[in-house]
């Protein structure tokens, strides 16, 4: 005979999902969370967290994946380290294709984050969370007093080195183009911002350091000059792009491939968003695992009283 319906597939092992599975969980639902081989998301990338409400005593993203796990584990959700490969919501139950295996879903919520756009260096993926990073709210308390180059000239690079100057002395913005692309306020209060200084026309080749970022090697795409210059971490802000592949065709997306919804809720019965994959404006550990419980109350009450 086959397997009944799960209740909650949650797809996706960061916060968001892990809260969702553990708020499923503790409602008794029968619970999988296909979190990938490695559970944790963008968080596992953070190297102190500090700012997640009750957790004072500062903890590394991966200690706290760890607890999450731990935690929707003791309330019955399955923790499964496959990753979901396709789904087909033309029928319900849904399914859910992992390798060599279909798992059939009374409902499903969608927690697979989004991905910072990469320079693609080899140097960044190896100093990611060692002077690499991608959010000033989550780590500019770690660059007190140093140096920061910023990469980007959109909204979220100028956001980001305005984060960064309450805490670094020095903040650089180096930027590919003449011109920035983000809105005139942001470049506005960057310009008048004393800690911020620009390099334009400028593309970084490599980021240098063995164990940690020790300086980055610059190259000026009008002269064709080149320059290493000494930083003690390097923000990479050059866009976001939501992990939505999956989803084409199954949901409505938008034109930069987010999914449409209305608050956790798609436009199918018993699908439902959290975290990343459908914000992109707050980001962050708290709102990600308050839209994971959001989405698993509507998963409930989906199955228990119909929406
Ligand atoms: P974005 O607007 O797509 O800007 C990306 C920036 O990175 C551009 O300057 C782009 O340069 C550069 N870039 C892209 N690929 C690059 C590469 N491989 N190497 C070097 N530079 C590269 O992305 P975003 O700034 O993250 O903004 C995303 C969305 O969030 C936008 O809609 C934005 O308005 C919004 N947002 C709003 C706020 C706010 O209102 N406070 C803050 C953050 C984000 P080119 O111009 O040369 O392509």
């Amino acid at each position: 005979m086959a397997a009944a319906p799960v209740d909650v597939v949650v797809i996706g092992g960061g916060p968001a999902g892990l809260t969702a599975g553990l708020y499923a969980g503790r409602a008794r639902l029968s619970t999988v969370i296909l979190a990938g081989p490695t559970p944790g998301g963008q968080i596992s990338y953070t190297y102190r967290v500090e700012n997640y409400p009750g957790l004072h005593e500062p903890t590394t993203g991966p200690d706290l994946v760890e607890r999450l796990v731990t935690h929707a584990a003791a309330f019955g959700a399955e923790l499964d380290r496959r990753e979901a490969t396709a789904v087909d919501f033309s029928t319900h139950p849904y399914k859910v294709h992992v390798k060599d295996d279909v798992i059939e879903a009374e409902t499903v919520i969608i927690a697979t984050g989004s991905r910072n756009r990469m320079l693609g260096l080899e140097s960044e993926s190896r100093l990611l969370g060692r002077g690499v990073f991608v959010c000033a709210t989550c780590d500019a308390a770690l660059y007190e007093g140093l140096r920061v180059v910023v990469v980007g000239g959109g909204d979220s690079a100028l956001q980001e080195a305005l984060d960064l100057t309450r805490f670094a002395s020095e903040v650089i913005i180096v930027h590919r183009r003449g011109e920035l692309s983000a809105c005139s306020c942001l470049s506005a209060q960057a310009e008048e911002n004393s800690r911020i200084s620009f390099m334009m026309d400028t593309v970084v080749e490599d980021i240098v350091g063995d164990t940690y970022v020790e300086a980055v090697q610059l190259r000026n795409r009008e002269t064709g000059k080149t320059k290493t210059m000494k930083t003690d971490g390097v923000l990479i802000a050059v866009g976001w792009e939501p992990n939505s592949e999956l989803f084409r065709g199954q949901l409505e997306l938008d034109t930069e491939g987010y999914i449409v919804a209305d608050g956790v809720k798609t436009s199918l019965p018993g699908v439902f968003v959290a975290g990343d994959i459908n914000d992109r404006r707050y980001r962050q550990l708290v709102t990600a695992s308050a839209s994971g419980c959001m989405a698993a109350l509507e998963a409930e009450w989906f199955l228990t009283r119909g929406g």
